[in-house]
């Protein structure tokens, strides 16, 4: 059994103020003077914390509280009320939303998973990853001693192509060569977001997280520098096809990508005459046709692709469908034509929780990427100015690459903590299974169809009997 692998996590503070979602607004005006006050029952001592004399009024926005709404309810003349602060609200957008921003901050300071305090608000399906659900049968017999017990969950993946069966001879020996594969320990690779305040140290400090995690991180080629000469097996080059010159690719580089192009094969094919044992994998933009072009790609012999979604984990060039769906589909085809093993599907394109790697995995791909959580690690907001010009509130390019690693280590290692929990539940010890697992899933679309799709349709304007 290969050593446990672990991801050990401190807190690493804030450099900046966070924004917290509401505040607390508590009148003295009618306070009956109990002897135990609702205050001073808060299980999180918020009040004590915030060191303000609780016999006046308060008014206070801070990221103290953890929104339980028990000093609420519990108050008996009413007296405590809790106000939406407008700065929280006005972060991001519908994808990214102030609480996963907010939730995201919290991982990377703490290194912890997140827990609410006041159970699943939330709807019961919505678009995207929401209208998916993971079986969690074997929570009833979790593993005998949790996540990090004796039993031994392995999240490690490979890239690359894996044989269909291995031969020994008599000496019990392996035959021919060993497989060529890149092994890491999870099933995540980080990559440098299409915007952000990024400094050169900010990307040696998301290299040094990689590097400290095992993994790999994805980056325009222009963007790497000198700094980062030591750490060519941690980095994955975007490269344009046309301008892949061999001295252009770092020195210990594993793997590089390339986008799709009519023709890129013979590409890859030069790539490898100069480098035989560099991996390439070949990006293609989740959108029409996608299915054909990877399937040629699989028939090919190419053996990683990477299936690239917008921001907002939807189609690039329709975003009314969604980034799971697109995983599927490819994921299907490449079944239905029985090639689907001897390729490495990589998706990518606004996965923000730890839900959605393992939802990813589920509906088909062997390993996601990671972007703009790893920036929002770093405290940003998600506002954009960085895009217009302007200044970034949390001056991200000046954070030290220190700092950055450690941020991003703690984030990836409460999505791994996370993911291990979901595997757990489901019963599933190795991430290779869980890959294309849609028996342990269930989805909105399939179950509304299955149910109610015999009853016809409701024509627009019918009146119902
Ligand atoms: S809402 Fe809950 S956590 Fe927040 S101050 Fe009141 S009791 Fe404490
Ligand atoms: S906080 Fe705003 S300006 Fe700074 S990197 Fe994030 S989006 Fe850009």
């Amino acid at each position: 059994m290969p050593s446990k692998y672990m991801i050990h996590t401190k807190t690493v503070p804030n450099r900046f103020k966070t924004v917290s979602k509401s505040g607390i607004i508590a009148w003295e005006e009618g306070c009956l003077k109990c002897a135990v006050c609702v205050k001073k029952m808060c299980v999180y001592d918020v009040y004590d914390k915030r060191g303000l004399d609780s016999r006046h009024m308060i008014e206070s926005i801070d990221n103290l509280c953890m929104n339980c709404y028990r000093c609420v309810q519990n108050c008996p003349k009413e007296l405590i009320h809790k106000s939406l602060n407008p700065e929280f609200n006005a972060m991001g957008d519908s994808h990214w939303s102030p609480s996963i921003i907010v939730r995201l901050w919290s991982q990377s300071q703490t290194g912890k998973i997140p827990v609410s305090g006041a159970g699943y608000p939330g709807p019961f399906s919505g678009p995207g990853f929401d209208s998916m659900w993971t079986d969690m049968s074997e929570i009833v017999r979790p593993t005998r001693d949790g996540i990090h017990g004796r039993e031994y969950i392995s999240t490690a993946v490979d890239l690359g192509k894996t044989p269909e069966h291995l031969m020994f001879n008599g000496s019990d020996t392996l035959e021919g060569n060993a497989p060529s594969i890149i092994d890491i320990p999870l099933p995540i690779i980080l990559k440098v977001p299409s915007f952000g305040t990024i400094s050169a140290n900010t990307i040696k400090g998301w290299a040094m997280g990689a590097r400290h995690l095992g993994t790999l991180i994805a980056l325009p080629i222009e963007k790497v520098n000198y700094a980062l000469e030591d750490m060519g097996e941690c980095l994955m080059p975007l490269v344009l096809s046309k301008g892949t010159a061999p001295g252009n690719i770092p020195e210990n580089a594993k793997i590089i990508e390339i986008p799709w192009t009519e023709g890129c094969q013979g590409i890859v094919e030069d790539i490898k005459g100069y480098f035989p044992n560099l991996f390439v994998s070949i990006r293609i933009p989740m959108a029409e046709g996608m299915e054909e072009k990877a399937l040629s790609l699989a028939r090919g012999g190419v053996s990683i692709i990477h299936l690239e979604g917008n921001s907002m984990s939807r189609f690039m060039d329709d975003t009314t469908r969604n980034l799971k769906d697109g995983i599927r589909s490819v994921h299907m085809k490449l079944i239905e034509e029985n090639i689907r093993d001897g390729i490495t599907l990589l998706a990518s394109g606004g996965l923000a929780m730890a839900e959605h790697v393992a939802k990813a995995i589920i509906c088909g791909a062997d390993t996601v990427f990671v972007d703009f959580p790893i920036l929002i690690a770093l405290e940003c907001r998600m506002c954009r100015r960085c895009i217009k010009g302007l200044p970034c509130p949390v001056e991200i390019d000046t954070a030290s690459p220190q700092w950055v690693a450690s941020r991003v280590v703690n984030l990836i290692g409460a999505w791994h903590n996370q993911l291990l929990e979901v595997m757990g539940a489901m019963g599933i010890r190795d991430a290779r299974r869980l890959r294309g697992e849609v028996g342990r899933a269930m989805f909105f679309e399939d179950m509304d169809r299955t149910t109610f799709e015999s009853m016809g349709k409701i024509e627009e304007g019918c009146k119902l009997e």
